[in-house]
């Protein structure tokens, strides 16, 4: 089932717009599932913003000064149903003709389709094209992430986008106590992301997070796939909102050894800065300097 509504705003304060509401990747670990970002019906029925692309073209015609847009923190711009409605396409298109910068997340190959679009803001500005990866292991990437394509998939799409001279970060989140967080699976993805030459990469800290909505998913699906581990994350766990892997110190330590040997930029605040700020505004700071 879709849901269509017509909204007031596109842009949160801090330039950032959800084009769709819901998701249906089917992430067994999903946080925007948490009851408390209000969702009122299933998280797979998708809410289309119907006038996403007007709000955003009118948004982007009143600002004063060139900035970062950026989506795919509450949901993936690059569900299925983007394939028919083109609704995440239009809008880079407007983003391009208002010459903003653009920096998405997703785990869909279907933002392939728009790597030209991508390419032209990258040059006129700046995109940053980021991906979630978090099992290098197939099978089990099937388990965790069942509707969109798998982690090899996902590499090639990075590379793609590096060989198209669009800058690359993975999101190496969230790793699931006593599922994904082990070296192997943690050395085999940075191993990729060397490949893929990425020029960010961040984790949240290693863990994950459960709160009222997303714990039941989970839990539920821990018992279909993982039936020892529920008793096991109760035990440990609680009913915590954040929670850390055993081996979060460990996985932490390689990683940042890694970005450190690679010259990749490492964590939230340096990755976030590098994704929001905008090339054209990075240059011109010793001009305009304060201006507003
Ligand atoms: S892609 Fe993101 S929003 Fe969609 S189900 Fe997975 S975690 Fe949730």
């Amino acid at each position: 089932m879709i849901n269509y509504k017509e909204y007031k705003t596109i842009l949160s304060a801090k330039n950032n717009m959800n084009i769709y509401r819901g998701c249906t990747h089917g992430c067994i670990y999903c946080d925007s599932r948490s009851e408390i970002y209000g969702m009122t019906y299933t998280f797979e029925n998708i809410e289309v913003k119907t006038n996403a692309v007007e709000l955003l073209d009118e948004a982007l015609s009143k600002k004063r000064k060139k900035c970062m847009i950026t989506t795919g923190a509450m949901t993936d711009p690059y569900i299925p149903l983007e394939k028919e409605l083109k609704n995440t396409r239009k809008c880079l298109e407007v983003i391009e003709k208002h010459e903003f910068g653009v920096s998405l997340l997703t785990k869909s190959d279907l933002v392939l389709r728009d790597i030209d679009i991508l390419g032209r803001i990258n040059k006129k500005s700046k995109c940053v094209v980021q991906m979630t990866i978090t099992t290098y292991d197939e099978e089990l990437c099937k388990i965790l992430e069942p509707n969109v394509c798998t982690t090899k998939r996902r590499f090639e799409v990075l590379m793609e986008m590096h060989n198209a001279g669009i800058p690359t970060v993975v999101w190496l989140t969230p790793i699931l106590p006593f599922i994904n967080d082990n070296e192997e699976n943690i050395l085999r993805i940075l191993d990729c992301c060397k490949q893929a030459k990425v020029t960010g990469l961040l984790t949240f800290g290693i863990g994950m997070t459960l709160r009222y909505g997303n714990r039941e998913y989970y839990f539920k699906n821990l018992e279909e796939y993982f039936p020892e581990l529920k008793k096991e994350y109760m035990k440990k766990y609680g009913s915590s909102y954040g929670i850390k892997s055993p081996n979060s110190q460990k996985l932490t330590r390689i990683i940042k050894k890694f970005c450190k040997n690679n010259d990749v930029i490492y964590g939230e605040k340096e990755v976030f800065k590098f994704c929001t700020l905008f090339a054209e505004q990075n240059n011109q700071l010793s001009i305009f300097d304060g201006d507003q």
